[in-house]
């Protein structure tokens, strides 16, 4: 699948619920209304629309969310897209908030999952519990240990809080060392209503990392993971930095990846609300023609670009959508 702008689609990011069991500041609102049932796909539609997607050319796909570990049978789902690595599939990844991941770390890696994003913005339990609003920090570290026990290679995503976490992520990085893990730095993005002010929490990376420069050795790597991360190399860890800034400058030139919900909508981009209903083709009894066509039509239209800004007068999103409905 190649987009209008001569970019090679290969990549399917897949959120399989809307549902989470945190609320974190960030992301999502306090009281968020989620979708009803007879909306969201079923696994077995996820799985079809999955394997049109690797029929037509996709090898990485991560499953995500809301929190994927929270849908019920999600496993069911993760096995039927593993059966299918070797056959046209290279990679299945989950993205994942690591609360429930203790029960699952042993299925996954059976199931053919060999790396998993964790989102971990702090090591400090008040903090942890302040940013998520309801979680605890030691189920996400048991399921952090869960996963590196399993033979899971855990890269940690820290969404970089300006006043909450920035004093943070020395110890980040050490204590990612001392475990083997990455480290992933993502700057805020401003994505659906939430409370507070996001010009507030925003924090460019382009700070951190100047500011990393003067207590750790880093060069720039050639390391990438087909995300739009960029990657240093931690002489004292031996370890990798990665940086995702959508904000500070552009990552858009060499998107390979789309974003289906888990009601089948597909967004080409996560910063445009152009999308295509997949569902409504699916639950037509479309054969795998018709399906593989519709979304060839909607890769056609893949943009160019994100149009991010933050509207710092009025302090609005600049999508009403939710990261939990996309997935990040
Ligand atoms: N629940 C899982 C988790 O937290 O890892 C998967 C879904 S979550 C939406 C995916 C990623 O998006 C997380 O790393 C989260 O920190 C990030 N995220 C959510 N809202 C964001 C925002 N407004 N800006 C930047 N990153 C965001
Ligand atoms: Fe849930 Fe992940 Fe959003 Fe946090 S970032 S509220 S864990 S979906």
């Amino acid at each position: 699948m190649r987009d209008p702008f001569g970019r090679d689609i290969t990549y399917l990011r897949v959120s399989v619920t809307d549902r989470c069991d945190f609320r974190c500041v960030y992301c999502m609102a306090e009281d968020m209304t989620f979708l009803p049932k007879a909306e969201i796909l079923s696994l077995e539609e996820l799985e079809r629309l999955c394997g049109a997607f690797i029929a037509l050319g996709v090898t990485k796909l991560r499953i995500t969310g809301g929190e994927p570990l929270v849908r019920r049978d999600v496993m069911r789902l993760i096995e039927g897209l593993g059966a299918r690595l070797g056959g046209g599939l290279e990679e299945l990844t989950l993205t994942t908030n690591a609360s429930q991941l203790a029960r699952f770390a042993e299925g996954l890696r059976a199931a053919g999952v060999r790396r998993i994003n964790v989102s971990l913005d702090t090591l400090d339990a008040a903090t942890f519990t302040a940013i998520t609003r309801w979680g605890r920090i030691e189920r996400t570290l048991d399921g952090i240990f869960a996963a590196k026990a399993a033979g899971l290679a855990v890269k940690i995503n820290m969404v970089a809080l300006k006043g909450v976490n920035e004093h943070e992520v020395d110890a980040m990085l050490a204590w990612c060392g001392e475990h083997g893990f990455d480290l992933c730095l993502i700057e805020t993005m401003p994505l659906g209503e939430i409370e507070g002010d996001r010009t507030a929490q925003y924090l460019p990376l382009s700070l951190i990392r100047a500011r990393l420069h003067e207590r750790w050795t880093l060069t720039p790597s050639a390391y990438r993971t087909g995300g739009p991360a960029r990657y240093d190399t931690v002489a004292e860890t031996g370890r990798r930095i990665g940086f995702i800034t959508p904000m500070t400058h552009n990552f858009c030139e060499s998107c390979n990846r789309v974003r289906l919900t888990c009601t089948g909508t597909l967004f080409m981009c996560l910063g445009q609300e152009d999308a295509a209903d997949l569902r409504a083709t699916l639950r037509r009894d479309a054969s795998d023609d018709a399906l593989q066509e519709a979304i060839l039509a909607a890769i056609a239209r893949k943009p160019k670009g994100h149009d991010f800004i933050i509207d710092r007068d009025h302090r609005r999103p600049a999508l009403a959508r939710h990261m939990s409905v996309t997935g990040g």
